[in-house]
């Protein structure tokens, strides 16, 4: 071990871990406000919407008063050439309206769908942003569903409700305008309803608030849980736990249910008790009405009969309001949950002025390492090494004792919490992680692989390398002999996860994806016995070659396999316990001696076993 010196030079930088406070919840009026905030970006198409739908509630409301118009200028007096006048104008402004709301609707639809879009693309890029860390805390199932069903409770009301809640609204305060201008006491019959209207409404918003954050929720764990079956199939059938996977599922799935229905049931009951106020509403001014112009006189029949035009046009947006109650509750408890997303500040971030790695020679230190990924359990203690340009250093200690966290540090998955690791001089924090991720190339055992062609996945190794680049690496990489026997070559399409490939075919492509981008810089975690031995041979002839001239990184399973390394490094329980050469580490009798002839001894029994 080289390094001596003790760094804390990026300590000030690095920041603990999640011992930022949780920030306030916001309130429902908040998270509504900032949902609607998505709107902004179209106050011009939605001023048009506006005025569209003002115009076409005119006219609704025209319609009562031309009736009325009608019975007492035409019907008392007998004259059908202005009856037909009169049913033609309605006729007009009937289609009138249609048409304007329409244009209304479709206006309302093009700006929720903008909306969507904006959401929907900030979401997925700022979850692209964040750290493992993020990941670590979530089941997949979980975040899946707020970026798709909560996704979708915002959509059903940007795109219908918040239309519906303008024309609603207006039309309410049209009509009230209208009717007083008309006639005072006939105003006051048609809003008796209003309190009795309101009062259910705060009613049922009080239930249904909670019951639709409950369903939410309970939508989420039973997508978490359908999610983490479905992927975890092949050990599910191996261990024969289908029937109690589906036994949980139907416990999740039924308290989904409930919450379903708990969310419902309020709808489902203020239907029909506001349908039953709209027409007790019709009826309060129709008698209220007969009285006014039988007993006093003081208004015609015809005004009557507006009024109950009225009436009907008034309860119809005030019920609907109470209906839209439910679907906005429901966006605000989606809304709450993807906001908490977009909240999520990114763990690991590049400093302010981070400059370029700028990879020399390929030396990389780690200097006093500590690390844990959860606060209170410490991972890595003090670790101290050196690799210099071009060596290859085995990485070799029992299961769990931070062989692999080793790796996720040197390429900045995680962040340390006290010392330094540097790349040619240059801290790994002082750079930009998009140039520390393309000098370093990663080889995993089990390699991931996306649905699409072979080349596809080659190509990802490098975005903008060639057809021929592509076909140069896989022949570098032993795998051009397979893949040129599937279906379609180069064109197959691979199953999910590459599933339909043999694992050891699976690395073999992922050599070819680490030739392409042309690492200074490699890790790799050493294939098991699981492949078969010609294709064993393939890939370490591959990764030898890989090898050549880049600083390595290899974690063993057999020691066989890094007993040629420049330095062995091995850790027990997150320390490193030896350190140097192969013979020099088997002279010394160390911890490293000790793992050695245990593997040795394994390894001989089986021998024996098989003779
Ligand atoms: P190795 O590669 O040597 O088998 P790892 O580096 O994978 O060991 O793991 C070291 C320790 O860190 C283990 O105790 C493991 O449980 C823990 N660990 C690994 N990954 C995470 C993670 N993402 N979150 C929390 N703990 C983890």
């Amino acid at each position: 071990m080289t390094q001596n010196k003790t760094s804390t030079a990026n300590a000030a930088f690095l920041k603990p871990i999640d011992k930022t406070p949780a920030p306030p919840k916001a309130t429902k009026t908040q998270t509504l406000r900032r949902l609607l905030g998505y709107l902004s970006m179209y106050k011009a198409k939605m001023g048009v919407a506006v005025i569209t739908a003002l115009l076409g509630i005119s006219f609704l409301t025209s319609l009562p008063w031309l009736l009325g118009y009608g019975i007492n200028e035409f019907i008392e007096k007998g004259r059908v050439d202005g009856l037909l006048t009169i049913v033609l104008l309605m006729a007009v402004a009937a289609a009138g309206r249609g048409v304007l709301m329409a244009i209304h609707y479709w206006l309302m639809a093009d700006v929720a769908q903008g909306a969507m879009y904006a959401l929907r693309r900030d979401l997925f890029d700022h979850m692209q942003t964040l750290s493992l860390r993020f990941y670590d805390r979530q089941p997949i199932g979980e975040l899946m569903s707020r970026v798709v069903n909560d996704v979708e409770a915002i959509n059903q009301f940007l795109s219908g409700g918040v239309s519906q809640f303008l024309s609603s609204m207006f039309t309410i305060i049209i009509l009230i305008i209208v009717m007083f201008s008309l006639n005072v006491p006939m105003t006051i019959a048609v809003l008796t309803v209003v309190p009795l209207m309101l009062g259910v409404m705060a009613i049922a918003g009080k239930y249904s608030s909670v019951a639709f954050t409950d369903l939410q929720e309970h939508l989420g764990e039973l997508n978490g849980y359908m999610e983490e079956t479905i992927s975890g199939q092949r050990t599910v059938k191996a261990y024969r736990q289908e029937e109690a996977a589906a036994v949980n599922f139907e416990a999740i799935s039924e308290a989904t249910k409930e919450a379903d229905g708990r969310a419902n049931f309020i709808s489902l009951v203020v239907q029909p008790v506001t349908d039953f106020l709209s027409n007790l509403d019709m009826a309060i001014v129709a008698a209220a009405g007969g009285w006014l112009a039988i007993m006093e006189g003081s208004i015609t029949v015809g005004l009557v009969a507006t009024f109950i035009g009225y009436s009907r046009q008034f309860a119809g947006p005030l019920s609907q309001l109470s209906q839209l109650y439910n679907m906005v509750m429901q966006a605000i408890a989606g809304a709450e949950r993807v906001f908490e997303i977009l909240d999520e500040v990114p763990q690991i971030v590049d400093k302010a002025g981070a400059t370029p790695l700028k990879v020399t020679a390929g030396r990389v230190t780690f200097e006093h390492v500590d690390f844990s990924y959860v606060p209170g359990t410490q991972i890595l203690y003090d670790n101290t090494f050196e690799a210099l340009p071009a060596q290859k250093i085995g990485l070799c200690g029992p299961t769990g004792a931070g062989k692999s966290t080793i790796i996720n540090l040197l390429t900045r998955f995680y962040d340390i919490q006290h010392g330094d690791i540097t790349i040619d001089g240059q801290s790994i924090y002082d750079v930009t992680q998009d140039s520390l991720r393309q000098s370093c190339g990663i080889v995993l055992q089990t390699p991931f692989l996306f649905s699409e062609t072979v080349m596809y996945n080659l190509r990802y190794g490098r975005l903008d390398a060639n057809d021929e680049e592509c076909i140069e690496a896989a022949k570098m990489a032993h795998a051009h002999e397979f893949i040129e026997k599937l279906p379609d070559g180069y064109n197959t399409v691979l199953a999910e996860r590459g599933s339909n490939l043999s694992q050891g075919q699976g690395q073999l492509l992922t050599i070819a994806r680490a030739f392409i981008s042309n690492p200074d810089i490699l890790v790799l975690d050493e294939a098991t016995s699981s492949v078969d031995t010609r294709t064993e041979k393939h890939i370490q002839e591959a990764l030898e070659k890989l090898m050549k001239g880049r600083t390595s990184f290899v974690i063993a399973h057999r020691l066989a396999t890094i007993s040629d390394s420049d330095n062995i490094l091995a850790l027990e329980r997150g320390r490193i316990v030896d350190w140097g050469p192969h013979d020099k580490l088997l002279a010394e009798g160390g911890f490293y001696h000790d793992l050695w002839m245990s593997q040795f001894k394994v390894e001989l029994m089986k021998e024996k076993e098989e003779m």
